[in-house]
C-alpha cells in the first residue's frame, strides 16, 4: 500500500484540463480485467515514493497544474489518505478521486472534511456478479451507500463502466441504472484486453461499436449523459 506511481503532468478530463496523476498500490478487488495488474498484485514491487517530497513536488508545479487525480489500485485502502489530501489542497489543487466505491466509511471521511472536488466511482458488473470481480467475499452494499453519498455531496461526480463482455450487458446495465438513476453522468469504457490482470480475459474480444452504442443507449434512461470512451 502507499503511493507508487507520479506522472506529473498530464491531460485529462479533469476541469481545467491538466492534472498530476497519483497511482496507490493495493487493491481490495482483483477483477479479471484490471489493466494495472501491478500495482494490484503486487503493489511491494514498486518502491513507496515519499508523501511529503511529492507534495513538494506537487508544490513545484501549482502554476501550470490546476489537479491531483488519486487513483490506483484503490486510494481509500490508505489510512493515511485524507491527510495527505487536506496537505494537497492548502495547496491550492483541485481534488480528483477515482475510486470502486466499496469503502464507503472513507469516502464519507473525505467528503465531509471537503477533500474531493470531483468523484469517479466504477461501476463494475451487477450486484450480484460482484462476487466474480475477488477470490474473497466482496460487500456490494458499500458501494451502493458510496453512491448515495456521492449524488448528496457537492462535488462533481461520473460513474464509469468498463464494458467486459461476460460481465456487462443490457440486463447489467439495467441493474446498475437503477442504482445511480438520475446521476449526471455515466462513462461507458471500450475494454481493451491486452493487459488484463487474468491471463485468460486476455482473449476476451471487446465488444464492437455498435454493440457500445446500444449499451449507451440502454444507460441514457437512467442518467443524465452517457459517455462513450476508448472505442
Ligand atoms: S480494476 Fe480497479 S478495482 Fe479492479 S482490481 Fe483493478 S484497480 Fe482494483
Amino acid at each position: 500500500m502507499g503511493i507508487k506511481g507520479f506522472q506529473g503532468t498530464s491531460l485529462l478530463d479533469f476541469p481545467g484540463r491538466i492534472a498530476s496523476l497519483i497511482f496507490w498500490g493495493g487493491c481490495n478487488l482483483t477483477c479479471p480485467f484490471c489493466h494495472n495488474p501491478a500495482l494490484v498484485l503486487d503493489p511491494e514491487s514498486w518502491p513507496d515514493l515519499d508523501p511529503d517530497a511529492l507534495l513538494g513536488d506537487l508544490a513545484g508545479r501549482t502554476s501550470f497544474i490546476d489537479g491531483v487525480v488519486v487513483t490506483g489500485g484503490e486510494p481509500t485502502l490508505d489510512p493515511a489518505l485524507g491527510d495527505w489530501l487536506a496537505a494537497v489542497k492548502t495547496l491550492g489543487l483541485a481534488v480528483k478521486l477515482d475510486t470502486n466505491g466499496l469503502r464507503p466509511d472513507v469516502l464519507a471521511g473525505l467528503l465531509a472534511r471537503r477533500l474531493v472536488d470531483r468523484l469517479a466511482i466504477d461501476l463494475k458488473t451487477s450486484p450480484a456478479r460482484y462476487g466474480q470481480l475477488h477470490a474473497g467475499p466482496v460487500a456490494f452494499a458499500g458501494l451502493t451507500t458510496s453512491v448515495r453519498l456521492a449524488l448528496a455531496a457537492p462535488v462533481t461526480v461520473e460513474f464509469r463502466t468498463t464494458c467486459v463482455p461476460g460481465l456487462i450487458d443490457e440486463p447489467d446495465l439495467r441493474e446498475l441504472g437503477e442504482l445511480v438513476y438520475g446521476a449526471p453522468l455515466w462513462v461507458l469504457q471500450q475494454y481493451h484486453p491486452a493487459a488484463a490482470l487474468a491471463p485468460d480475459w486476455r482473449d476476451v474480444a471487446p465488444y464492437a461499436p455498435a454493440k457500445m452504442a446500444s449499451l449507451a443507449a440502454v444507460a441514457r434512461e437512467y442518467v443524465g449523459e452517457v459517455v462513450v470512451k476508448g472505442l
